[in-house]
């Protein structure tokens, strides 16, 4: 068990923000002084190409957008980088950057009384109107408590005066924010880009006001009535023992259910535009840029798919000039095309091309990191290795054909081998796959076709190159909320140990294969955080006065804080996790939407369990998921083609000619029975 750094009542080992610093807004000469005595100091420091300089104005509302991780891994995020730059555009707003800090600093910062500060100005945290988190993980949000705590902000969003700073978050975890309702003040559902705008707007109004007294919670009540804000505390929760029997508004501003925001032409907002360019190395320290957003291959485990529908292509000649303007401003030479699935982009190939021939650019490297195999091609191999070879994974999620129609990843086992072999004939000697385990209806025989798969590829690569080698890695299954596995019980840790146990069995003396996995107690702890209700707020809350932050960094994940935190606030990690939901269970978010119906997710979660598979919507008649038909928008493709081997069906695509009506509500089509 890790070392427990704080004890009960962290808080109050700080606090006294205001009587310390009284106006001081620049906290760097005190920082600077700390920073000889940390590691990476260079996290801490700002000044980055892309970095702006908003000027602070009593009128405009600020934004501190905060990574509730390190600076490594906070700073290449996209989500963030966008709203970033469309705050600092408008003329009432303005926002700067903030991650956690690393232990080494939060101890110093701590001794000092220093607070959590901004990058670019260095200013107290709490000198803002909005602490806005980007949630993409669930297991730091025992980083967000200590965030708010750092910036001497009580967490309890019940407790936070009329002064402090409103505590926001978005971002894909926020479909189920309820585990962090009592701290927060606000949610963003879905696409920020327009919905920051009007939330600055309404906020604008509050401080013109002068943010009277008691107004906190009429502000609040105002922003409920934003399309896509979601006031946890404007809700109440009725319980029955451990079940949830009702979520009711308290206020009618507040809407009985929040609705995400979907951007509908990702055209109209071609950002970042001048991405950030670290001092120092980071993860994904290239050039990004998002081709699309969306996914309708629809696999069942895959909550950023169902949540993030419909597609919706960026234009291949923004796509072009993004990366053109992109690389000559920062000076990679590397560019991810980035999306849910990128080699579904329409013409994937000829924008490679173009980006790789770029004659502006030297030569440019290309990754696309979210690769499906059957969209993988030798042309496309081809490309991405004329100016270097970067990475490649490949996720085929599961060892059986079987396996794969359970959870609608639709490629074959020939699939795969195609696109292993194109990559080795192309020159790579190791390419990556990723599997998950603990899938419903999961038997041995499925586990042990992840060895399988792995050995075969390395065969495979072994007629190209001697040294070929696979690297296998396999986690442990979470299910989602608005995925249609929300209603599976996830396995045991020991179930996932005992499986984990077999692959490594299994595997023992293949060469070429390497196999790495996921400690299934942290599975365990992510899957408490996933689907978990109001209750889970005070087990983090534990969690995180014990010393538990970071809790994705493998060094400092602690299981048995998690357990005890569960024990000590009387629930039952099994009931949270390895249960199977009725159909006619109340749901903790489903006083949310994702867009998808209801009806959907459970008649697809049927399906899974008949292993039937559903083809891609993008290409065939619309099956009425919500996500389209609720918002009246479609799917928006940069060409029309359908992928090879694809059926276009009746038009839910866009394409120049313009827009082509979706067809409702088709029989649902079962997929490639027998393929193996
Ligand atoms: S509404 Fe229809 S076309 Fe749109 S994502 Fe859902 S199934 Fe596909």
């Amino acid at each position: 068990m890790a070392a427990r750094r704080h004890g009960p009542g962290r808080s109050a080992e700080f606090g006294g923000r205001a009587g310390s610093l009284g106006s001081v807004t620049d906290l760097w000469p005190r920082l600077e002084e700390l920073l000889p005595r940390v590691a990476k100091p260079a996290r801490y420091i700002g000044g980055e190409d892309g970095m702006q300089s908003p000027v602070h104005d009593a009128r405009a509302v600020s934004w501190l957008l905060t990574y509730p991780d390190t600076y490594e891994i906070g700073l290449p995020n996209q989500g963030l980088q966008i709203l970033y730059e469309i705050l600092n555009e408008r003329p009432d707003a303005l926002a700067e950057r903030s991650y956690a800090p690393w232990v080494d600093l939060e101890a110093l910062l701590r001794t000092e009384r220093l607070p959590l500060f901004s990058l670019e100005s260095h200013r107290p945290a709490s000198d803002f109107d909005v602490i806005a988190f980007n949630l993409s993980a669930e297991l730091t949000y025992t980083n967000v408590l200590n965030c708010v705590d750092l910036a001497g902000v009580p967490v309890r969003s019940a407790d936070r005066a009329d002064g402090d700073p409103l505590v926001a978050a978005g971002g894909h975890c926020t479909y189920n924010p309820e585990p962090l309702a009592d701290y927060l003040d606000f949610v963003v559902l879905g696409d920020g880009e327009e919905a920051v705008g009007e939330v600055t707007e309404v906020l604008a109004r509050w401080k013109a006001a002068g943010k009277p007294v008691g107004g906190r919670l009429g502000a609040l009540r105002e922003l409920a009535g934003v399309a896509g804000v979601y006031v946890p505390a404007l809700y109440d929760v009725a319980y029955d023992g451990p079940r949830i029997v009702a979520v009711e508004p308290r206020f009618p501003e507040a809407p009985a259910r929040v609705e995400k925001r979907t951007v509908a032409d990702l055209a109209h907002w071609p950002y970042p535009k001048n991405q950030l360019v670290p001092l120092t190395e980071v993860v994904h320290d290239r050039l990004n840029v998002e081709v699309f957003r969306g996914c309708t291959r629809g696999c069942r485990f895959c909550q950023a798919g169902m949540i993030t529908r419909p597609v919706r292509e960026r234009p291949a000649d923004q796509v072009r000039t993004m990366v053109s303007d992109g690389l000559r401003r920062t000076g990679y030479d590397e560019v991810a095309l980035t999306s849910l699935s990128t080699a579904d982009f329409s013409g994937i190939e000829q924008v490679v091309a173009d980006t790789v021939t770029d004659a502006g650019c030297g030569q440019v490297a290309v990754a696309l990191p979210s690769l499906r195999v059957d969209a993988f091609t030798v042309g496309l191999a081809a490309q991405i290795q004329r100016a270097r070879r970067t990475g490649l994974t490949f996720a085929p999620e599961a060892g059986t054909w079987r396996m794969r129609q359970v959870i609608n990843k639709l490629i074959s086992s020939e699939d795969l081998y195609g696109a292993v072999e194109a990559a080795f004939s192309q020159g790579w000697s190791r390419v990556k796959l990723y599997f998950l385990t603990g899938l419903p209806t999961e038997t041995d025989q499925d586990t042990l076709g992840i060895a399988e798969l792995a050995r075969n590829c390395v065969e495979l690569g072994s007629t190209h190159r001697r040294s070929a080698s696979v690297t296998a890695s396999v986690g442990g299954f979470v299910p989602k909320p608005f995925t249609p596995f929300q209603w599976f019980g996830q396995n045991t840790t020991v179930e996932l140990r005992r499986k984990i146990g077999l692959l490594r069995g299994e595997l023992r003396r293949t060469r070429g294969v390497r196999l790495k996995w996921h400690d299934p107690e942290a599975t365990l702890a992510e899957g408490l955080a996933s689907r978990g209700d109001r209750r889970l707020g005070p087990v983090i809350e534990y969690v995180w006065r014990r010393g538990g932050t970071f809790q994705e960094w493998s060094e400092h994940f602690d299981s048995g804080l998690w357990l005890e935190a569960m024990a000590a606030c009387g629930l039952d990690p099994d009931w949270y996790t390895c249960r199977h939901r009725r159909v006619d269970e109340i749901l903790p978010w489903d006083h949310l939407s994702a867009g998808l119906h209801k009806d959907f997710l459970w008649q697809d979660w049927r399906d899974a369990l008949d292993e039937v598979g559903l083809e891609d919507c993008r290409w065939t008649p619309c099956y009425d998921c919500g996500a389209c038909t609720g918002y009246g928008i479609e799917h928006v493709v940069a060409s029309a083609v359908p992928p090879a081997g694809g059926s276009q069906g009746t038009g839910v695509s866009r394409s120049s000619g313009g827009p082509v009506p979706v067809a409702l509500a088709a029989p649902r089509r079962p997929v490639g029975a027998g393929v193996s």
